[in-house]
């Protein structure tokens, strides 16, 4: 049996979050009534005419300059021309020979290595209405989306397998998400995947015909989807047959891809320069301009945490889980004095009880809470250990201070030299064979006496003390 390598290249339409329509003023708001946020102009109706939206150019080159692309000065909207009821106008705005920008890329991480694939493109278009099917026994047209600026970024077939084009769409959503275009909503379509798949002998330098998947809409289906493809591919290859190039959809019930169409070419679609808008102009300030804007990726957010804070690569993916995180844990370390205390507390405490929704974050307590909480600490005030309880004080009354809550808990860290010696003492006098070890050249073993102790002053003992009079008493010993 021959070896097969996979081939993946992935075109994701991102919704862009602007409040109007591309071409119209009217609003993108989700979930309205059907066909209430419509006009003349995404009907479609004779005579209305396209007018760009400032702030979805914006948003795109934001888009292009996050994915490391070349924007271009000018560039043109084409007619995609087409026959669907979604579609009122019987074409789509896009752009087509001249995208507004091309020649990006996007690093992943696979099992711990980073890969860099190339973007062919990012363009503009606008959305097509919706196909409701079973309403009242009929099938009707919701043109609430109609118009809705997209950006389609089209990735170069550089992926190698299902895992790797997982991870694609992963980074490229949260790289969208941090950058404030698009809200990352694979669910409710406003990040939108087709996974075009082949697959070639091992070696060889020439592509095999494509597939195309057409909107999968979740994380865990794209590697099923490409999964169940592959094995359809190789088997048909391995039986002597050819792979007919079409678009396909999957089914997550079965877990098999079937044909929907075969797949059209670009000369199907008839393109043509729109002629109801002039080329797009995308000068030196609008660029600048979105360059100033433009906010740290979440890799390189990793890399800064990792390099100067010295938090684990596995703190810092979490903390840079969702750009309010990010936010957060910015804000909570203010002023620390232990950047991986405070990330650690971010991220094992404070995210516990956080909540996303697209762009936004709601958290049970506030950066501002938490950041005198860590200073509490910090200064020696409380433990670590009491730290939590204070903070699961905050979470329950979350208009009271960690201060307030410290004072009305009565929590102080006992840092009374007599009471901490004696309890040293019983642990010296408790575990002699541990003691042993340690004046014996075992290091480790300090650790669970000094355990043992703040066990016995229910962690309220100032571990700076401990130690020393703990070092003392075995140096004695
Ligand atoms: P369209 O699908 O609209 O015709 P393209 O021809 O630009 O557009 O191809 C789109 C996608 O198909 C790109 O993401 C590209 O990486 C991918 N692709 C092209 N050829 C292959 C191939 N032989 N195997 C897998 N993916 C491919
Ligand atoms: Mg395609
Ligand atoms: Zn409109």
């Amino acid at each position: 049996m021959t070896d097969y390598e996979v081939v993946i290249g992935l075109e994701v339409h991102a919704q862009m979050l602007t409040k109007t329509k591309l071409f119209c003023g009217c609003s993108t708001n989700f979930g309205q009534p059907p066909n209430t946020n419509v006009c003349p102009v995404c009907l479609g109706l004779p005579g209305s005419l396209p007018v760009i939206n400032g702030e979805a150019v914006k948003l795109a080159v934001k888009t292009a300059l996050a994915l490391g692309c070349t924007v271009h000065e000018s560039s043109i909207f084409a007619r995609k021309n087409y026959f669907y009821p979604d579609l009122p106008k019987g074409y789509q705005i896009s752009q087509f020979e001249e995208p507004f920008s091309t020649q990006g890329h996007l690093d992943i991480e696979v099992d711990g290595k980073t890969k860099r694939v190339g973007i062919t493109r990012a363009h503009m278009e606008e959305d097509a209405g919706k196909n409701l099917h079973g309403v009242g026994g009929d099938s009707v047209v919701d043109l609430n989306r109609a118009g809705v600026p997209l950006c389609e970024i089209v990735g170069e077939p550089d992926l190698r397998s299902s895992a790797e084009a997982a991870a694609y769409l992963r980074a490229l959503r949260d790289l969208l998400v941090f950058t404030g275009v698009n809200d990352g909503n694979l669910e409710e379509g406003s990040f939108r995947c087709d996974a075009n798949v082949s697959i070639r002998p091992r070696g060889s330098d020439k592509f095999g015909t494509r597939c195309e998947l057409k909107n999968i809409n979740s994380f865990r289906f794209v590697q099923r989807a490409i999964d169940a493809e592959v094995a359809r591919q190789t088997a048909i290859v391995d039986a002597g047959g050819k792979i007919k190039q079409e678009t396909r959809s999957f089914d997550p019930d079965t877990g098999q891809t079937a044909t929907l169409r075969s797949k059209e070419d670009a000369h199907d679609y008839r393109y043509f320069p729109e002629p109801d808008l002039p080329p797009l102009v995308i000068d030196a300030a609008l660029l600048a301009k979105a360059k100033a804007e433009m906010p740290e990726s979440p890799v390189a957010l990793r890399a800064r945490w990792t390099s100067e804070l010295g938090l684990t690569a596995a703190t810092a993916a979490t903390l840079s889980a969702h750009p309010a995180y990010a936010a957060f844990f910015e804000s909570a370390r203010q002023g620390s004095k232990d950047a991986t205390r405070a990330a650690n507390f971010v991220a094992n405490d404070v995210l516990r009880g956080a909540k996303t929704h697209g762009l936004s974050a709601t958290f049970t307590v506030t950066a501002e809470n938490v950041r005198e909480l860590l200073g509490l600490v910090d200064s020696g005030q409380i433990s670590g250990k009491q730290a939590k309880e204070v903070f699961a004080a905050m979470e329950a009354e979350p208009s009271k201070s960690p201060a307030q809550i410290v004072k009305d808990k009565g929590l102080k860290v006992v840092s009374d030299a007599g009471a901490i010696e004696s309890a040293v003492k019983k642990v010296v006098a408790s575990f002699p064979d541990q003691v042993a070890s340690v004046k014996a050249g075992k290091k480790g073993v300090i650790g669970f006496l000094v355990g043992q102790i703040m066990k016995d002053t229910g962690g309220s003992a100032d571990p700076k003390l401990v130690n020393e009079l703990l070092n003392k008493l075995i140096a004695e010993a």
